[in-house]
């Protein structure tokens, strides 16, 4: 199946994180000067603001709030490590209500200290002490499978499979996957695991970028979409077949743009959308 064209920007949305260099507030007016839809909120945008106000100015200008980014992390070798991760969790979900943010998304975390599956039964438990807070504030969760060269120390949830899995394991409507094309466009299962996810109705979020070669940082070099070799259209629309409907989610971690001015940065998301997602 062949994606429709994006010819539009309803369901763009923009993370905080990818115009680091502004403000909270000045990313909300540019955004929603540009014409942007969505918004996801870094927690970092957040510090030191009066977080229910942030959510009433974000709402003012039509903009939607997507998610709340990020939770998760919660492998340590140290229990009391492990105890303040789930405190952390609460409290980015209380935020997240504050917010009006309907959805935190998990970078589920690993430790280089241990093994991988300690690190994942660990995740399982950090989900169950957290996911009775989630479901009792109304917002949804949804676990972000990282690239494997991530699974050291941000995630040892490496693939759409092992998110389906533990989802399916909670079985609750309030934990979902979160799908980032950066992550999973090299996985052969990609496309039957977007179905699995999209019948179960646990497919809660869609990122979009691209891969850079070569990606000079492990981090912080992603590319614009179109400017690397990520399927994107070819991914958006075995999302979109599975079910699908939510923002397509720009999220680009970037030293070279964030070196550059913002506007014309956002300027070329929006020509890189519309082109090549
Ligand atoms: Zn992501």
């Amino acid at each position: 199946m062949r994606a429709s064209r994006l010819n539009d920007f309803s369901r763009l949305c923009i993370h905080t994180i990818t115009t680091r260099p502004w403000s909270i507030e000045e990313a909300i007016e540019k955004y929603a000067a540009a014409g942007v839809t969505g918004i996801s909120v870094w927690r970092d945008s957040l510090v030191g603001r009066d977080i229910a106000n942030i959510g009433n100015r974000i709402r003012s200008l039509n903009l939607e709030i997507v998610s709340t980014v990020r939770g998760g992390f919660f492998p340590n070798i140290d229990e009391t490590a492990r105890k303040d991760a789930i405190a952390d969790n609460i409290q980015c979900i209380e935020d997240s209500s504050v917010l009006g943010s309907p959805l935190v998304v998990l970078v589920c975390g690993a430790s280089e200290k241990q093994d991988l599956s300690e690190s994942r039964d660990q995740i399982k438990a950090g989900i169950d002490a957290v996911l009775p807070y989630a479901q009792e504030s109304g917002v949804k969760l949804a676990i972000e499978p990282l690239q494997p060269m991530y699974a050291d120390t941000r995630s040892a949830v490496n693939t759409i499979k092992q998110a389906n899995e533990i989802a399916e394991y909670f079985d609750s409507q309030f934990l979902g996957v979160a799908v980032d094309v950066y992550h999973v466009w090299w996985d052969p299962d990609l496309e039957s695991e977007i179905q699995r996810c999209g019948k179960q109705g646990k497919l809660f979020a869609f990122h979009i970028c691209d891969w850079l070669t070569p990606t000079v940082d492990m981090l912080n070099d992603r590319g614009l979409m179109g400017d690397g070799c990520i399927p994107l259209s070819r991914i958006r629309s075995w999302m979109e077949s599975a079910g699908f409907s939510g923002y397509n989610e720009v999220e680009i971690f970037s030293n070279k743009y964030w070196a550059g001015d913002q506007d014309e940065f956002l300027n070329k998301i929006k020509e890189a959308y519309i082109k090549h997602s």
